[in-house]
């Protein structure tokens, strides 16, 4: 006979004031034929790389009476060469910091440079759980918003800076929910005023058009500089759960004081240093999608929508008057998208040739219908 439990209400949990009206964070994860809402790469990874990563799990498995190197150097190694590699930067492995996911790295470093009475810095619309890690951390999140094109203005940003002296500013480049990316004048007239620490997210720097630059090449003579990256986006790993960013060493010694020991688990980092050899497969659709992306803007602007410029393998789409009743027709049959960003717009993450043909087609009966 199994007992019944007494159940509590979320209402009457002894927990923290702050936390009472919160709601977790998270989009929908909903069963369809068509996912285009979490950005991921449409891709699976192939048979014989499945493969690969199951070997080297099953190598890993023999020893899992142990607990992980805990400063997971051969996957700091890797991480520190394909950067290396990308950027021409000289980086090595006492650059390198990764977590389950750039979002635990990030809030890592706002557990080190944020806290009680700090604040951080973020232009909006921005990605959501900047606001989550503030929270975590008791950071007063400082919102600076972005021009009707969501760019940052660059006055407005030195201004506001100057003003609030932040602990922690968070550059998104390419933004997430915008597309949009910054050039290296800005980050840098940002790094030259900012007192503190300067976080430039690249989550999807890969998909950035010819010419679009990355923050990676001011490292060298910008100690108060990190990059974050992370292998869920274009490296198609996000099932997996690796993020990671470079920085000065100082930084990350600063950063193991905070962390949770062995928060790699020898299977994360045998998994992923796998996928990381065969990156140039795990890479190889990027062009595509590059190309299905610019595309898909075409093909918004062209049926008369404003479309923000992305370099990213997102758009972010409207004016809707209810965006809500576009991505409900979508989702009915069975095309889910993201309800996010400013009032009126969505977000579409692109897919395969054949998602993109289904979602096309499913947007011009939604709007044939409500607009
Ligand atoms: C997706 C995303 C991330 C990180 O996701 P992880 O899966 O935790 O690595 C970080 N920043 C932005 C802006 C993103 O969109």
């Amino acid at each position: 006979m199994t007992r019944t439990w007494k159940e509590m209400a979320f209402g009457d949990l002894p927990i923290r004031e702050d936390l009472k009206s919160q709601h977790a964070y998270g989009a929908p994860q909903l069963d369809v034929p068509i996912r285009l809402n979490v950005n991921e790469n449409p891709y699976p990874p192939s048979p014989d790389l499945v493969a690969r990563i199951a070997e080297a799990i099953a190598a890993v498995a023999k020893e899992a009476n142990r607990y992980p190197d805990r400063d997971f150097a051969k996957l700091r190694e890797s991480l520190a060469e394909y950067l290396r590699h990308d950027s021409g930067i000289a980086i090595a492995a006492k650059h390198i910091w990764a977590g389950n996911g750039s979002n635990e790295v990030l809030q890592h470093i706002l557990q080190v440079f944020g806290g009680p009475g700090r604040t951080a810095l973020a232009f909006t619309p921005a990605y959501p759980m900047y606001e989550e890690y503030c929270r975590t951390t008791f950071t007063h999140l400082h919102r600076v918003p972005r021009n009707a094109r969501f760019e940052i203005d660059f006055a407005e940003a030195i201004d506001a800076i100057e003003t609030v002296q932040p602990s922690v500013v968070f550059l998104t480049s390419p933004n997430n929910p915008t597309g949009t990316a910054l050039s290296i004048d800005t980050i840098q007239a940002v790094l030259d005023v900012a007192p503190g620490i300067v976080i430039v997210d690249e989550a999807y720097a890969e998909f950035r058009r010819d010419g679009v630059p990355t923050a990676v090449s001011l490292l060298p003579d910008n100690p108060r500089l990190i990059v974050s990256r992370t292998l869920s986006k274009a490296f198609k790993f996000a099932g997996g759960r690796v993020g990671y960013c470079a920085c000065v060493a100082s930084i990350i010694e600063a950063i193991q004081l905070v962390r949770l020991p062995y928060h790699l688990s020898v299977f994360t980092q045998a998994a992923a240093c796998a996928a990381l050899a065969a990156r140039d497969e795990l890479l190889a659709q990027v062009a595509t999608l590059k190309a299905e992306r610019d595309a898909t803007v075409a093909w918004l602007r062209g049926i008369g929508l404003r479309v923000a410029d992305s370099d990213a393998n997102f758009v972010l789409f409207g004016e809707f008057s209810d965006r809500h009743a576009i991505w409900n027709a979508l989702l009915r049959e069975g095309v889910l998208i993201r309800e996010t960003g400013p009032n009126g717009f969505l977000r579409v993450s692109i897919g395969t040739a054949s998602e993109m043909d289904a979602f096309r087609e499913t947007l011009q009966r939604a709007l044939a219908e409500h607009r």
